[in-house]
């Protein structure tokens, strides 16, 4: 109730006037026909009003549906995320989340496993496919995180994900903190990496590939990435 009073005070009292930017489609997350609410200038805050999909969602969710789910096994770098209805499509599917005081594996009363991107409790070659919006530019050791997502990944297994896209990749410079919205943490999380399409060349390895395989699409000009595991 708190956070909802919060959400309502500073997300949406104060981006009323986007609201004229709301629209009624076919929503590619959910695939209903939705009102998309839009509380902001760009993509980020407009919502499907049945599934709280926004573009970013969308994207990866007709990704998703290119991939035949029967059987595989899925880890979402997500509690609950939109795409949730879609992913309970496949053979086994974990929810996960990042909390650096409790322990690996453990496994929250919303079902939800606790898992470090950089330090999975998975075995080699045990998934075939990973999903994450907006996560991989707040791990401190990127470079770890995609050894992991290697050595987890059977061989063909890809990893789907977003990242804010910028111009070009670096790790951001202390002095210039950005920070986004986590529904963990009020004081926000903060963004070790600036992620661009050079980040292809710089990440891919003898076992991974990466590659932008959809967009860009939208105001923000949203990529979707696909990290395949040779
Ligand atoms: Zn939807």
């Amino acid at each position: 109730m708190r956070s909802s009073l919060r959400r309502l005070r500073t997300v949406v009292l104060p981006n009323l006037r986007y609201l004229t930017g709301t629209r009624l489609r076919r929503c590619r997350c959910c695939e209903r026909l939705s009102l998309i609410v839009s509380l902001s200038p760009g993509d980020e805050v407009k919502r499907c009003l049945n599934c709280g999909a926004n573009l970013r969602y969308e994207m990866l969710a007709e990704e998703i549906r290119k991939l035949d789910l029967a059987g595989r096994t899925v880890v979402e770098l997500d509690p609950s995320s939109p795409l949730r209805p879609l992913l309970l499509r496949a053979g086994r599917y974990v929810r996960t989340y990042y909390s650096p005081s409790q322990a690996a594996g453990s496994v929250r009363p919303d079902g939800a496993r606790r898992e470090d991107v950089t330090d999975l409790s998975f075995g080699d070659g045990s998934v075939d496919l990973i999903v994450s919006s907006d996560v991989l530019e707040h791990v401190p050791d990127l470079q770890r995180a995609f050894a992991e997502t290697a050595r987890v990944l059977k061989p063909g297994g890809v990893h789907l994900f977003t990242v804010p896209p910028r111009e070009r990749t670096r790790r951001r410079p202390a002095e210039d903190p950005e920070y986004h919205r986590d529904p963990l943490d009020p004081a926000g999380i903060l963004a070790h990496w600036d992620i661009g399409p050079d980040a292809a060349a710089m990440f891919s390895s003898e076992k991974l590939r990466l590659q932008i395989v959809a967009g860009p699409e939208g105001v923000d000009r949203r990529v979707v990435w696909r990290a395949q595991r040779i």
